[in-house]
């Protein structure tokens, strides 16, 4: 578990009649996605009713309410954003009413051109409620409502540029989408019980195990799925060729629950590969490995299967805290990193400890383990790190700090290891990382380790385009 904040979470149904319900437990299955907001909107086919507050899914909802909805169609989103834009006008999914009716709109995902999309619309008139990029999209399809519907879709998803993961719904169909390079993950999904064959849309396929939904197939970058009464209608917006896909890598190294298939590998199974290739080029004499919980729990265990060294839980989580408890400032402070994570002393007192952790973005909040560590009596502490050291931002929907407030960003790894006081430090190279994923490497985005941002990044954009 490191600094770097979520992203967002979807959740989207065709054809259940507790579908409001249904999108309220797959938005509690992806809840580690996104912790500031919660929303769902939902239809009968000819009225829309939808909520969205501040909180996470549990707060901002109540179960046995959503029980008493019968309506079919329903999408859901959980969102996290930067620091100062957790306004109740920037929670999801968007609703308006336009020319076309009714229509809910949840994106996961940050677009690069909306600053420009933003002034284009702004010049001739278009009014902004809020300041998500997000909106952007609804006004390129009001202006272009006299297009044949599904084309509108399409030709508004060719003016977007950056990453998208997109669910629309409108009073008669479920509409998903991914941008071409398919930075963040979608997943399709269905439930076949009894009269119904209902049809699931997710970020990720854990949702689908809570609804009793099996995983079907992703999305495919570049591809809109119309979802109506027929089923599924597949067509592509672009012709991307295969080459040009970018899944963020990250998503396997942190965001992602390890019980979810993710870019068509398991999450759990890559981290674990990931904690062997980790151990590969080691040769400490340690006396156990313990993960950093829980993003680096699948990555510690395959660390002590190549290692042989025991495997044991030197940190225990706090589970019952919520994001909204941790003020940004407080949590670099150690107050922050001892609520989350306690040391079990008497798992490392004395001992040499193996520390597998997911990343490293500022560094604090690392000292503040290691330090937390040694104060438990640790004798020595090597960390070990499931990526190579993040030295670049991230413009396609991550919330990480700018170059000059990420450590590896102005220090080499050596400082880093001073700063962070621990006794060696060692993170993983990047074609080891890209060897536990089955796609080609140059299929995954890598721009925060290197630098190379496959989508053009805006002359003069500083780290978000837009807060979101
Ligand atoms: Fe993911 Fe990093 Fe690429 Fe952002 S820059 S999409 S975090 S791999």
């Amino acid at each position: 578990m490191s600094e770097i904040k979520e992203n967002c979470g979807l959740f989207g149904i065709f054809g259940h009649p507790d579908a409001a319900k249904l999108t309220y437990y797959g938005l509690f299955a992806l809840q580690h996605r996104g912790q500031e907001s919660a929303g769902i909107a939902t239809t009968d086919g000819r009225h829309m009713l939808s909520h969205r507050a501040l909180g996470l899914v549990n707060q901002v909802f109540d179960g046995e309410c959503l029980a008493s909805i019968s309506n079919p169609l329903a999408i859901g989103h959980l969102r996290y954003s930067t620091t100062g834009s957790s306004l109740i006008v920037n929670t999801q999914p968007l609703v308006v009413d336009y020319v076309r009716g009714k229509l809910a709109v949840a994106h996961n995902g940050n677009l690069t051109n909306s600053r420009q999309l933003r002034r284009q619309y702004e010049a001739s008139g278009s009014i902004f409620q809020s300041s998500m990029d997000s909106e952007t999209i609804v006004h390129i399809l009001a202006e272009n409502s006299g297009r044949e519907e599904r084309e509108n879709y399409k030709h508004c998803l060719r003016q977007l540029q950056g990453a998208y993961s997109l669910l629309f719904l409108t009073t008669k169909e479920l509409i998903a989408a991914r941008d071409p390079q398919g930075y963040r993950p979608l997943a399709l999904g269905q439930i076949t019980s009894g009269l119904f064959s209902t049809w699931v849309v997710a970020s990720e396929t854990c949702a689908f195990d809570l609804v009793g939904a099996k995983y079907v197939r992703e999305i495919e970058p570049g591809e809109i799925l119309f979802i109506d009464a027929e089923g599924p209608h597949s067509e592509r917006f672009v012709e991307e060729p295969e080459t040009s896909r970018q899944h963020c890598i990250f998503e396997h190294i942190y965001f992602s629950r390890p019980d979810s298939m993710v870019f068509g590998d398991n999450v759990h199974n890559v981290r674990h590969c990931i904690g062997e290739k980790l151990a590969e080029s080691d040769n400490i004499k340690a006396d156990l490995v313990m993960p950093v919980p829980d993003s680096g729990n699948s990555s510690a265990m395959g660390y002590a299967h190549a290692s042989g060294l025991p495997f044991d839980m030197g940190f225990v989580r706090n589970h019952y805290i919520g994001r909204t408890f941790i003020e940004p400032e407080q949590e670099r402070r150690d107050i922050g990193v001892r609520i989350k994570l306690n040391v079990v002393r008497e798992v490392v007192e004395g001992k040499s400890v193996v520390v597998v952790d997911d990343s490293i973005v500022r560094g604090t909040t690392c000292r503040g383990r290691v330090n937390a560590l040694k104060a438990a009596g640790a004798r020595e502490v090597h960390m070990r790190v499931s990526c190579p050291p993040i030295q670049y931002p991230c413009y396609y929907g991550i919330d990480f700090p700018t170059k000059t407030e990420l450590i590896a960003g102005k220090h080499s790894i050596e400082d880093i290891r001073h700063f962070i006081g621990a006794t060696t430090l060692k993170y993983l190279e990047k074609d080891k990382m890209l060897s536990c994923v089955s796609r080609e490497p140059g299929s995954y985005c890598t721009a925060c380790f290197d630098g190379k941002y496959h989508v053009k990044i805006p002359e003069g954009q500083t780290k978000t385009v837009l807060e979101r």
